[in-house]
């Protein structure tokens, strides 16, 4: 984005990429699917409270994954709840993205021996952000936030779908 001074005085012409607008509004209005597990789902409760105020980011909870670009999994993740998880997330539209939060998400953590419990959630789904800490602190999970923030404005949304598109002859 660059700003050109316009002829008349006090005035300024803003130039701007599509894809930059897009990446703005996306990267601005990350809503998250609540999706507490166990004890970390406490801490991103309190990330989303008043004191660490994820709202500022203009990441808001939805309740559901049709509304939700971001899957917050915070908690162990057993194998009986792993299809519901891939199911979520699969109801869940483009771009999506997901952040693993905590040690048992990432890689199953202090229950890693139980029988029933997933070794991470990327098992069955793609994680763009792995989020250690038992639990991480709700500064941490901000930080987690404002990274899948980057990525976004990083992408390129229109020659991506450009790119996709195949050409029949
Ligand atoms: S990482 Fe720690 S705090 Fe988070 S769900 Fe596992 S045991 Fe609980």
């Amino acid at each position: 984005m660059s700003l050109v001074p316009s002829g008349e005085p006090g005035a300024t012409v803003i130039t701007t990429r599509v894809d930059d607008v897009l990446n703005w509004g996306r990267a601005n209005s990350l809503w998250y699917m609540l999706f507490g597990l166990a004890c970390c789902a406490i801490e991103m409760m309190q990330t989303g409270g008043p004191r660490a105020d994820l709202d500022r980011f203009g990441a808001v909870p939805r309740p559901t994954p049709r509304q939700s670009d971001l899957m917050l999994v915070a908690g162990t993740l057993t194998y009986k709840m792993a299809i519901r998880t891939k199911l979520l997330y699969e109801q869940m539209t483009e771009p999506k993205f997901v952040i693993a939060m905590g040690s048992c998400a990432t890689c199953g953590g202090l229950f890693s021996p139980g029988y029933s419990v997933l070794k991470g959630v990327d098992k069955i789904i793609p994680v763009d952000v792995y989020l250690p800490g038992c639990p991480p602190r709700p500064e941490a999970l901000t930080e987690a936030l404002i990274h899948v923030q980057r990525q976004i404005k990083r992408s390129r949304p229109l020659r991506q779908k450009h790119e996709d598109t195949k050409i029949i002859t």
